[in-house]
């Protein structure tokens, strides 16, 4: 299939370069000339704007960190919409706000061009390793079309319903997710304040009912104090925003949510924006002046 891809960061550049592993012709655009030639060394192209890379495509990826530049590559002249083919399908894997996915999918129906909001779990690891779960909001025919694209980058692909509905799934992810990190952050802090390794006590609940991918995976980098990302705190602060917006459409109290949004803005007006997310642990330990 000819692919174009758009955003070839953190996440995207591997994610193109299983595309073209799995015998895909794909076209990358990123606004860093660098990405493209790297798109080229592992047998992709690189194109030379949005146009190029949806230049024939019968389906385009867009993997961008937020609403602004999906609007940007998508919507604005020149972008995806004005240059892409009736009958195109464009699968959206940035994490952006729902809203903006059923605006896309609206401006897109006039352009008879096919849309799914597609955003990923899983990090730089599982699209390094193609074991991303994917949370697919749109038609069911278009899911259809792109599973076959999407085998390629992950391991758990489901259709949860219509435009913007994969949006609203990676919001709850986030929420749990920054929820986790906040309380491996809490129990490392009472662990070492109390005179207990912390090593071993993670150890014994990794074993145990409070077990999870996260203190499997993120335990030993956290006591250690290695925060490089990975994840951006950036990156979730802007997730926990698009949550509590989520919550307040649907109308509902996540007061939890709010209290992970609050550390998250904690470790950003602190500097450690561009850290991993696990360095919610040093936004810990300074409130309780450690
Ligand atoms: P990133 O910043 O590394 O990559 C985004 C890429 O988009 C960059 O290379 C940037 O140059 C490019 N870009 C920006 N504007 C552009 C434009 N107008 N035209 C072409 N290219 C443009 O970010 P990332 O970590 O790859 O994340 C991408 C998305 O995936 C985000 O929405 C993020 O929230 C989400 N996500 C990230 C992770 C992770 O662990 N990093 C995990 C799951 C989901």
């Amino acid at each position: 299939m000819k692919l174009g891809f758009i955003g070839l960061g953190v996440m995207g550049a591997p994610m193109a370069a299983h595309l073209v592993a799995a015998g895909h012709d794909v076209g990358g655009y990123d606004v860093h000339p660098a990405a493209g030639e790297k798109l080229q060394a592992v047998g992709g192209r690189a194109a030379s704007g949005v146009a190029d890379a949806v230049a024939g495509a019968d389906v385009v990826i867009t993997m961008l960190p937020n609403h602004p530049q999906v609007e940007a590559v998508v919507l604005a002249a020149g972008g995806v919409l004005d240059t892409a083919e009736p009958g195109t399908l464009l699968i959206d894997m940035s994490t952006i706000r729902p809203e903006t996915s059923i605006a896309v999918a609206e401006a897109a129906r006039d352009k008879k061009v096919r849309v799914l909001d597609a955003p990923v779990s899983g990090g730089q690891t599982g699209a390094e390793q193609a074991s991303l779960s994917i949370m697919v909001g749109g038609d069911e025919a278009d899911f259809a079309a792109a599973k076959p694209v999407l085998d390629a980058l992950g391991k758990t692909i489901v259709h949860v319903g219509p435009h913007g509905a994969g949006q609203v799934v990676k919001a709850a992810n986030q929420l749990v997710v920054g929820g986790i990190y906040g309380l491996v952050a809490e129990a490392i802090v009472l662990l070492e304040a109390s005179g207990v390794d912390a090593a071993t006590g993670l150890d014994v609940l990794a074993g145990g009912l409070a077990g999870s991918r996260i203190l499997e995976l993120k335990r030993q980098s956290m006591v250690d104090r290695r925060f490089a990302p990975g994840f951006r705190i950036d990156l979730h602060h802007k997730d926990m925003g698009i949550a509590l917006a989520a919550a307040r459409q649907a109308d509902v109290a996540l007061p939890l949510t709010g209290l992970v949004a609050q550390l998250v803005a904690a470790g950003r007006a602190m500097g450690y924006g561009s850290l991993d997310h696990s360095a919610l642990l040093k936004v810990v330990e300074q409130l309780s002046g450690r």
